[in-house]
């Protein structure tokens, strides 16, 4: 299986990082909302942390599970692929989005059907899964009330674990009207009158889904099992109501056996929803004759995982989890919110998976490992120890790399003068007695308010000190005669 890089269909086009935030940060109504769901969530999140006396040991331990797979991914990932057969099931390999998109529409064909219902997936978000059944003249019901909300809305999710964090409750309530068949005149935005509303909505869907699409949050190669946790109850209608299930799984997601997961079931659900446990732990080794799905499609996707697993800083973004703890502690996802990743993967996780999924060739991809302070909250959070920082800083330098390649590049232009300039202690005097003699050109008041280009950013959202009057070693040459 090769994939150079992955594609996200339904994320093509979208603009740079720096460009969707501007348009986000202007909202105030989204700030607030984000400001106020992600406290909350990181608040809970550092208490059920706290519970745990050896928290820093289940982490390393689950580093040490994921990298010991990740360097054996080929042995666990043939291995899984024999036990889901053994147990009846069907393994096909997609190695990038349209692939499996095609695989998924040719299996819900021959099941004879022409809808399907969903619980959230964010390989199937990734790879576009919806449009292309669309497409096909195949509808798709997403069935997690956020991934529902976020579906009526037209939106996009803007976070892992709550995707329609970016709307409040008088919002749903209006999406709900508008765009629920059947929903009850006089809804209120009481959160329990909102998920009645739902609830009643999609369970004529489960009763007469013949196929269900899922995700799955770990596969089991020693069994084949595949391993899904969520809050609601909805994932386990889709796995086991529908006649056939397909579930579309990266290939990163496979454990070597039951013992590695007991150490992330303790870990997911503090670092996502700050419960104990999930409320829901669905299970399932292929097809049990008289119990749940007839038919049973384990859909391995890669799209650019392979790329990702080849580049040693950079394949320890296949360890995530998807908790989301990093995008809550993010100072920069806080304010923008998950649409100006231009991706399903939104937040400091985004930021390096998607550029290693996708390469950085466009200048959305490019951008996205500027996407952050370098504050280090992610790693301190990450429950699988990513060290999101030196990724992104390894990311920076493969866009640097990539630039040069080009045949006019302004910022290297700059950096050579500079290092030509800092090269000599008598050039960098000169340099240093120009900037000084500069500063008559920007007033008395210290501050420049627009540098020239090629420095114009620098100063489109700040001002710039001017040049002190005298330079440091100037003024040590000056003060310091005796000491020579
Ligand atoms: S990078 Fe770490 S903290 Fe962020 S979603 Fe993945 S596992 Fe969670």
């Amino acid at each position: 299986m090769t994939a150079p890089h992955g594609s996200m269909p339904t994320y093509i086009g979208m603009p740079s990082f720096p460009a969707a935030a501007r348009t986000a940060v202007a909202d105030s109504q989204l700030r607030a909302n984000l400001t106020h769901a992600t406290h909350a969530i990181r608040a809970k999140r550092a208490g059920a942390v706290a519970e745990l006396s050896d928290w820093e040991g289940l982490r390393q331990a689950a580093k040490a599970i994921k990298d010991h797979t990740l360097a054996h991914l080929d042995t666990y990932l043939l291995r899984l692929e024999a036990n889901v057969t053994r147990a009846g099931g069907h393994v096909h390999w997609a190695s990038g989005a349209a692939e499996a998109n095609a695989i998924v529409a040719r299996l819900v064909r021959d099941a004879g059907a022409d809808g399907v219902v969903k619980v959230k997936s964010m390989a199937t978000q990734e790879t576009g899964l919806n449009e292309a059944l669309a497409a096909d003249g195949i509808g798709a019901l997403e069935t997690d009330l956020a991934e529902l909300i976020v579906q009526l809305g037209h939106d996009r999710p803007s976070h892992i674990l709550v995707p329609a964090i970016h709307r409040n409750r008088a919002e749903i309530r209006e999406i709900f009207r508008s765009q629920m068949p059947g929903v009850p005149a006089g809804l209120t935005d009481d959160p329990q009158a909102l998920a009645g509303a739902a609830r009643a909505h999609l369970r004529q869907a489960f009763l007469s889904a013949q196929v269900g699409v899922s995700g799955a949050n770990f596969a089991i190669a020693e069994t084949g099992s595949l391993v899904v946790v969520e809050s609601e109850g909805n994932g386990r209608m889709c796995v086991t109501l529908p006649r056939t299930l397909i579930s579309v799984v990266g290939i990163e997601k496979v454990l070597p056996s039951w013992r590695d997961l007991e150490v992330f079931l303790a870990l997911l659900p503090r670092s996502s929803t700050a419960e104990r446990m999930n409320p829901y732990t669905s299970t399932w080794t292929g097809i049990t004759p008289g119990d749940g799905p007839e038919n049973f499609h384990l859909v391995l996707l890669d799209n650019g995982r392979t790329s990702a697993l080849a580049d040693p800083t950079g394949r320890q973004a296949l360890r995530c989890i998807r908790c989301s703890a990093c995008l809550n502690v993010c100072p920069v996802y806080q304010r923008v919110g998950g649409h100006a990743y231009g991706s399903p993967y939104p937040g400091p996780i985004g930021a390096i998976i998607t550029p290693q999924l996708r390469g950085v060739t466009s200048p959305a991809d490019a951008s996205l490992p500027y996407a952050s302070t370098l504050c280090g909250a992610c790693y301190e959070v990450c429950p699988v120890a990513i060290n999101i920082p030196a990724a992104l800083v390894h990311l920076r330098g493969e866009v640097v790399e990539k630039k040069r390649s080009k045949a006019f590049d302004l910022e290297r232009i700059v950096m050579r003068q500079a290092a030509w300039v800092l090269r000599s202690g008598r050039r960098l005097g000169l340099a240093q007695r120009a900037a000084s003699a500069s500063r008559v050109l920007f007033g008395r008041s210290g501050r420049i308010r627009r540098l020239p280009p090629p420095l114009t950013g620098w100063t489109k959202t700040r001002d710039a000190p001017a040049p002190p009057p005298e330079s440091f070693r100037a003024w040590w040459a000056r003060t310091h005669k005796d000491a020579k």
